[in-house]
């Protein structure tokens, strides 16, 4: 079935309402624009793990934008606005049998969040990164115009827009794809006490494409699990981790296990992975007095930034990455986290590109590799300077050619940055789509977090 573009699609009241919002949200860019400040956003949640500078820049309230406008189930694509969560968005897919293709695991993660960093899931051995799920893109420009991207049109912001952090300009509006979905996963947990052996699994089993989810936890040297989930419409049981039971140590207690489609995206959620434990809401008597509304990331990242305000702790460094390495090196990675870091537990997100045909110019990951997502999120105990765990991490990712995600610290300096990051792309569109310098530069946001 012939499905419409975001140009022809304006007359649907949903619409309406959306051409009302984005007006209102260009003037409020041109008053922050009047003295010539750079602009930022104003969202009631934020999944970024390095502190923003708050001087000099002007925000700008985009929380009005997190509406599902349309749902095309016989093309499966949904139509929604940029600042949408993918909580607001699943909800609104599983009434219809469907799911975004790739659903980043924390549920205030928006869609132009996933799509600015380089959001991955378990289903990125299949379907790739976030943004190659989506289909044309509507972007607010620093000059107070909206431009349209896809494929076909204005494909260098299209293919440039991933991974630029909000420094080319604001997702308002997007299409993206879906996958049907049944009503159970069926989870298959196994284990391996040798790291080769476990890798070598995970490869197989992504070349097997039989399963519609595969990711792993690496609890110690001698502990790992592959984990693989398959739609199914009926289950023997459903287990429920969103209260007292906690998902991680399912893993190393069950063979099989059963979750709704909803509770299976979610799984990583209620105990934020495992950093939960950081708030004591592990032990039974705290988790039964916290109410099962309590339990989940949004309630932890609030925690996290009042508890950084009050008592910032000047003895630890914060290890929060995900760091992409292929398979090739992802032993070597693995024994280097083991052996220098220490952060335990790991997760494991195989992914590959899904077109190896298409090059996303800020992504920089070879399209014919399949890579292995390292998940580590916790603080090291130190008396080094500033950095340096941190630091050691980034210099063994590049020598091993992998990536690291841009959404919290990182030390590069800028010579190295742009050797990994494209900067001869980078420029080209900074200066076509924001000459007048509205957003911050790339390196400036992510790695000098001004
Ligand atoms: C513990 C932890 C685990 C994580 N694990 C994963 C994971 O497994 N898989 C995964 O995919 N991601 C993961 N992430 C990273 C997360 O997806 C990114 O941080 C993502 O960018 C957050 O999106 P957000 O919507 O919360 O955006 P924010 O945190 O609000 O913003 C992130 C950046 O994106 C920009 N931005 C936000 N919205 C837009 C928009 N509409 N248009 C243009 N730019 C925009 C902002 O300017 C900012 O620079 C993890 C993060 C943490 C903290």
């Amino acid at each position: 079935m012939q499905q419409s573009t975001i140009a022809e699609v304006n007359s649907s009241p949903e619409i309406t309402a959306y051409g009302e919002r984005r007006e209102r949200l260009i003037h409020e860019l041109a008053v922050a624009r009047a003295n010539g400040a750079s602009v930022g956003l104003a969202k009631t949640t934020s999944n970024l793990f390095r502190h923003r500078q708050q001087a000099g820049t002007k925000r700008i309230d985009v929380r009005r934008f997190h509406h599902v406008l349309h749902v095309d189930t016989a093309n499966r694509i949904a139509d929604v606005e940029g600042m949408t969560t993918y909580e607001e968005l699943a909800d609104e897919t599983l009434k219809l049998g469907l799911l975004p293709t790739v659903v980043p695991q924390l549920k205030t993660i928006t869609i132009g969040g996933a799509i600015s960093g380089l959001g991955i899931e378990s289903s990125s051995f299949k379907y790739g990164l976030v943004h190659e799920t989506v289909e044309e893109m509507e972007i607010l420009l620093g000059d107070g115009s909206t431009i349209v991207c896809s494929a076909t049109q204005n494909p260098d912001l299209f293919y440039g827009f991933p991974n630029s952090y909000g420094s080319l300009g604001y997702v308002l509006r997007l299409k993206v794809k879906l996958i049907p979905a049944k009503r159970f996963v069926r989870l298959t947990h196994a284990r391996f006490t040798d790291a080769a052996k476990f890798f070598a699994q995970v490869e197989t089993l992504c070349s097997s494409l039989k399963f519609d989810y595969i990711d792993g936890v690496v609890f110690h040297g001698g502990e790992m699990y592959t984990t693989t989930g398959e739609f199914t419409d009926d289950a023997p049981f459903a287990s429920d981790y969103t209260y007292m039971n906690v998902f991680y140590q399912s893993i190393r207690r069950r063979d099989v296990d059963y979750l709704t489609a909803h509770d299976y995206i979610w799984r990583w959620d209620t105990d934020w992975f495992w950093c939960s434990k950081h708030f004591y809401v592990q032990h039974a008597p705290v988790r039964l007095l916290a109410t099962k509304w309590l339990l989940n990331s949004k309630t932890y990242q609030r925690i996290m930034r009042l508890s950084h305000k009050v008592m910032p702790d000047a003895n630890t460094e914060s290890v929060i990455q995900d760091v992409d390495i292929p398979i090739q090196h992802a032993v070597e990675f693995l024994e280097f986290l083991l052996r220098e870091i220490k952060v335990l537990p790991i997760w494991i997100c195989p992914f590959r590109t899904y077109d190896p045909s298409v090059r996303f110019d800020l992504c920089g990951l070879d399209p014919h590799t399949l890579y292995m997502n390292f998940g580590f999120w916790d603080t090291v105990a130190s008396t080094m300077p500033d950095g340096h765990y941190n630091k050691l991490i980034e210099a063994k990712a590049m020598a091993l050619d992998g990536k690291k995600g841009l959404y919290s610290s990182a030390y590069y300096d800028e010579e190295t940055f742009w050797r990994i990051y494209d900067r001869r792309a980078y420029q080209a569109l900074k200066r076509k789509y924001d000459p007048g310098g509205c957003f911050k530069d790339l390196y400036e946001k992510t790695v000098k977090q001004m």
